[in-house]
């Protein structure tokens, strides 16, 4: 390119919209909405929080973070190299910008994220950033206004991507608890686990005029329905008529418009007390309450020793694509197999109340060694004709309402849950889009990680995404040896970063989705070994071992009192952040 014809591309540029060729600095006085059709453009960072905040009145929150390679991700590139690459094209040090500001003279925290850094993705210092500004609002006691727009969860850092969306999603909980406003703005886009936590479970959802969101993205329910979509699907305004977010709003308006929320915020009083600042107890308090080892039983949170054998011997390490389809395999125990065979007197209950019974999700009270308790889970099958009809252990929005009743529903009668977790994702279909999914999933994940009940998950086959995350938000959370739990599919993450889905193999690997490697990661407490070769050779013996893991990871939380088991359950999840030790910082 010429020297001229680069200087004219800086000056003009053309509408997505209506391919009018618009003079770049006519675009920016517009807001970069497109003066001709009204396309609004996607902004940065920097720029979106310029046209948001009074002028003179922003104040930047720290952003550097030592930089962490969590799980030494390699796709076609090592995930360092994709880092720095967005640094140097943004000019900013992650994918979002934070800060403290007033809006028509309210004040407020922000936090805005930047869809051209690595698209928005959200990784462990995006979470860890955004839980501080949450923080910073509670301390200042002051709303939160999250800007959204990104693909989803960052793929390179595994599962521990995925635990951001519990983290900021307890952050938001402890606003709620407090009495401070938190905002979500909708910008285009806002998809994966950013639409199923943050982007949701706010007290209030603004649309900006053009965004879309959704959890499952349209190319992937294209390809896994075979459906068109309905004309303007997961726009804003298709998410209005859904009855999804609060107002779509205009960009020239979205400033006057988060003014007048925060004035009729700041007049009222708050319903509850403020909550004090939870800083991380010392070791000895995270003891107390608990069993000491004497009988056998484990502190509450102490970590265990990894994957031994009742008969002391350690389970032999095998490939991670082999455990991924040993994790698939139809012959393996299903939920309804389990409260069968490890629990006694199941009484099954349906529906959500309000729109259907999904039979992706099974729930009710049973009894486990004589205690009573709540086992929700999700429901696959043996057979083609059982997978069909239970959706493959895929939970539509009333399934994840159906857990949500259940779980409050333990809360209030002192039920511990205990979940099981076998799916391979959230619905990726029209109408679970329709019906709202990213906020079902959000708001189970931000229950979770209030409810003052014990919980206990079980990753008994596949951990699959936000759905599996929406019902293991836990005190305590088992995995079955040859289970598998992950951010993405490994397939998917082959048909986003390798040339084509046959790499799934190599994805799987690089992952980190076994038992062992979530174990060492802490996304895990305990592995349940499994009979040799695997849990569907031996389920009677499957089904003894995990009784016995979960007696023995339940009995202890049985003794320690809701507001601290709360609170314990946040220290697990607030401690996946970018800062947390463990990870291993890469020298910059
Ligand atoms: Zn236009």
């Amino acid at each position: 390119m010429t020297a001229t014809a680069g200087q004219a591309e800086q000056l003009w540029s053309r509408c997505a919209g209506c391919a009018s060729l618009l003079y770049r600095k006519r675009l920016r006085r517009n807001l970069d909405v497109c003066p001709e059709c009204g396309e609004h453009t996607r902004l940065g960072a920097p720029e979106r929080l310029r046209q948001l905040v009074d002028p003179g009145s922003l104040c930047l929150l720290p952003d550097r973070l030592p930089e962490a390679d969590p799980i030494d991700f390699v796709d076609v590139l090592p995930y360092p190299h994709r880092l720095s690459a967005a640094r140097v094209s943004t000019g900013l040090a992650e994918a979002v910008l934070c800060a403290t500001a007033t809006i028509g003279g309210h004040p407020a925290a922000l936090a805005v994220m930047d869809f051209r850094f690595l698209g928005g993705s959200l990784g462990c210092a995006v979470g860890e950033l955004i839980t501080r500004t949450a923080e910073r609002a509670l301390d200042d006691r002051v709303p939160l206004i999250l800007v959204t727009a990104s693909g989803g969860a960052r793929m390179q850092e595994g599962a521990l991507s995925l635990m951001q969306m519990a983290t900021v999603s307890q952050a938001i909980a402890a606003l709620r608890e407090a009495g401070l406003l938190t905002v979500s703005v909708l910008t285009d886009p806002t998809y994966g686990g950013v639409a199923a936590s943050f982007a949701t479970n706010t007290d209030l959802v603004l649309a900006e005029s053009g965004a879309r969101m959704g959890f499952a993205g349209p190319r992937v329910i294209r390809q896994v329905t075979g459906r068109a979509l309905p004309e303007g699907f997961q726009t804003a305004d298709f998410l209005l008529r859904h009855g999804q977010v609060d107002m779509v709003v205009q960009r020239r308006s979205l400033r006057g418009r988060l003014a007048a929320l925060l004035a009729a915020a700041g007049t009222g009083r708050p319903a509850r007390p403020p909550v004090p600042r939870q800083e991380p107890a010392p070791h000895h308090e995270r003891l107390a309450g608990a069993t000491p080892a004497a009988d056998g039983r484990r502190p509450v949170g102490e970590r265990p020793p990894v994957a031994v054998a009742a008969d002391g011997t350690q389970p032999a390490v095998r490939d991670a694509w082999d455990t991924v389809r040993t994790a698939r395999h139809p012959g393996r125990p299903t939920t309804l197999d389990y409260l069968d065979s490890v629990f006694d007197g199941f009484v099954e209950l349906h529906g959500d109340r309000l729109s259907g019974d999904c039979p992706a999700i099974v729930g009710g009270v049973a009894r486990l060694a004589g205690r009573h308790v709540m086992v929700i889970g999700h429901q696959k099958g043996h057979t083609t004709a059982d997978l069909v009809a239970r959706n493959f252990g895929m939970a539509s929005p009333a399934g994840h309402r159906k857990a949500l009743r259940l779980m409050r529903l333990a809360a209030r009668l002192g039920l511990p849950v205990v979940t099981l977790v076998d799916t391979p994702g959230a619905d990726p279909g029209i109408s679970a889009e329709e019906q709202g999914q990213a906020a079902a999933i959000a708001e189970n994940i931000l229950t979770l990680t209030v409810l003052p009940t014990p919980v206990l998950a079980v990753i008994t086959g596949e951990g699959g995404s936000g759905g599996a995350l929406a019902l293991a938000v836990a005190d305590r959370v088992l995995m079955l040896q040859h289970a598998v739990y992950s951010v993405i599919s490994p397939e998917g993450c082959a048909a986003i970063l390798w040339p084509d889905r046959s790499a799934a193999p190599q994805a799987a690997r690089a992952l980190r989705l076994t038992a062992p490697d979530l174990c060492r990661l802490g996304v895990v407490d305990e592995i349940v070994p499994e009979p040799a070769t695997a849990a569907q050779d031996d389920p009677a013996e499957t089904a003894r071992r995990l009784r016995a893991a979960l007696l023995a990871n339940l009995l202890p939380l049985l003794d320690v009192p809701p507001a601290m088991l709360v609170r314990l359950r946040r220290q697990r999840f607030r401690r996946f952040g970018a800062t947390r030790t463990g990870v291993r910082a890469v020298a910059r």
